[in-house]
């Protein structure tokens, strides 16, 4: 791979480059810029675990956290074999500006762990989290960083992570973190947040465009939660889903899937996806992205649409699940080919809405029906996508750079207030 491709493929770069270009056209001040610039902290954690053999193995573990500006910390734990602290530097900086674009008062953090979960037992995968956890159980704390699942995590990580700062600040702490069973003072609806949300600025794009729902031809890569739950609540609401991937490969089918058959392939039967009896042409997970739809959600990874590929991107709304599913040089090709895009930070912040509303509850004490998540989901969804459109339109920028030029502008206000404490 040449030296140019590898930078393309840097997250942190492509997250600091739209950074450059939103401050840049806010004329940000150049204090202001290098202050946000950086993340606040990092933290690299050396985690020695007994694997089940009794053999002593060290996972490789971060946690940076980005900005506490507008209030904690919030950000996923990645357990996924090629973690890099660049990666999660990228992705707490997203977290800033994701919390800020739906203006809820949480600022960004992210956390990773370099070790494969499909290859550990559920006690290992335990012993790590726990570990994880008392390492940085003077960082984490509801008024601190609040971590949530993300890729290789679930609620039952996040139960551990729960139970463990319980212990060590002795007393139970649910609003340390989100994403947990509702047993244990999780939320109605966050398992669907991100997908509902996606939908959400999906439906809302269709409206502009005035565009029908039923039978808009949609293609899902990424089978996990963001993209099942997505294309689950899609295909109920009448669009068509004409490809579905994930790691194992992609399917294409022009007559649409049964995405509740497959989910249940995928989940109950624990079945490959490729697999599916459901008909379809089999191929890889990145040939999915090519064939035209009116709507294409990339929900698996990071830098699935660079300049080598973009060209071939067909269709007319792009919807990012993912967090930086396209490469910053890929927007460029994107935006002239006029595909509307409603970038990750706004398109997939309904995961973190709900868990603000998550961390909200825990905090009363008091939890509310699902239709009320939902209905309150829905008022910031559309708020969000309409500010940042019209942002967009009234500064002649694409809709990333209005997305983050409404962040970062939130954030720099709120630190112009604070101040700086020295
Ligand atoms: P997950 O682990 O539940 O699912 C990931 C899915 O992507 C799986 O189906 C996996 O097979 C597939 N996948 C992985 N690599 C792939 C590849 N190279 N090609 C095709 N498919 C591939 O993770 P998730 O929570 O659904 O997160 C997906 C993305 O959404 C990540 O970028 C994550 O940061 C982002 N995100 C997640 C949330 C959330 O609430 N979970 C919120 C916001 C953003």
């Amino acid at each position: 791979m040449c030296a140019l491709a590898q930078d393309e493929l840097n997250v942190y770069k492509s997250a600091e480059a739209r950074f450059e270009i939103a401050a840049q056209k806010l004329t940000l001040e150049e204090g202001l810029y290098r202050y946000l610039k950086h993340p606040s902290k990092e933290i690299t954690i050396y985690i020695p675990i007994a694997r089940d053999t009794g053999r002593l193995e060290v996972f490789l573990g971060y946690r940076v956290l980005h900005s506490t500006i507008r209030g904690p910390g919030k950000g996923g734990i990645r357990f996924a074999p090629d973690v890099t602290l660049d990666e999660v530097r990228a992705l707490a900086a997203w977290m800033t500006w994701k919390c800020a674009v739906v203006n809820i008062p949480f600022g960004g953090a992210k956390g990773g762990v370099i070790c494969d979960p499909m290859k550990l037992s559920k006690s290992e995968l335990e012993r790590i989290t726990r570990r994880y956890t008392a390492e940085l159980s003077e960082w984490f704390g509801p008024e601190r960083d609040v971590p949530a699942p993300d890729i290789g995590t679930n609620d039952q990580t996040m139960a551990w992570v729960m139970d463990t700062y319980a212990m060590h600040v002795r007393q139970a702490t649910t609003a340390v973190v989100t994403g947990k069973p509702l047993d244990l003072g999780g939320s109605q609806g966050r398992k669907e947040a991100t997908g509902r949300g996606l939908m959400m600025c999906c439906n809302r794009a269709l409206e502009k465009f005035k565009m029908r729902r039923d039978g808009c031809r949609v293609i899902v890569q990424g089978f996990g939660n963001v993209g099942s739950q997505g294309a689950l609540l899609m295909h109920a609401a009448g669009y068509k889903i004409i490809g579905v991937a994930d790691i194992h490969g992609g399917l294409y089918n022009e007559n649409g899937f049964d995405i509740p058959k497959l989910y249940e392939w995928v989940y109950t039967q624990r079945k490959p996806l490729p697999e599916f009896p459901g008909g379809g042409e089999k191929m890889t997970a990145q040939e999915i992205l090519f064939h035209p739809c009116e709507v294409l959600v990339p929900a698996a990874t990071e830098n699935q649409i660079t300049t080598e590929n973009a060209h071939r991107v067909e269709c007319r709304i792009l919807c990012e699940g993912a967090n930086g599913p396209t490469t910053s040089p890929a927007d460029t090709i994107i935006e002239k080919k006029g595909i509307f895009v409603v970038p990750d930070i706004l398109a997939n912040a309904g995961g973190v809405t709900v868990s603000y509303f998550e961390w909200v509850q825990d905090r009363q004490g008091f939890f509310w029906r699902e239709s009320e998540v939902n209905d309150r989901l829905l008022d910031v969804m559309n708020q969000s996508f309409d500010q940042v459109v019209s942002y967009a339109e009234m500064h002649h920028v694409n809709n990333r750079i209005a997305a983050y030029m409404v962040a970062i502008d939130r954030v720099a206000r709120a630190l112009r207030l604070r101040g700086i404490y020295a």
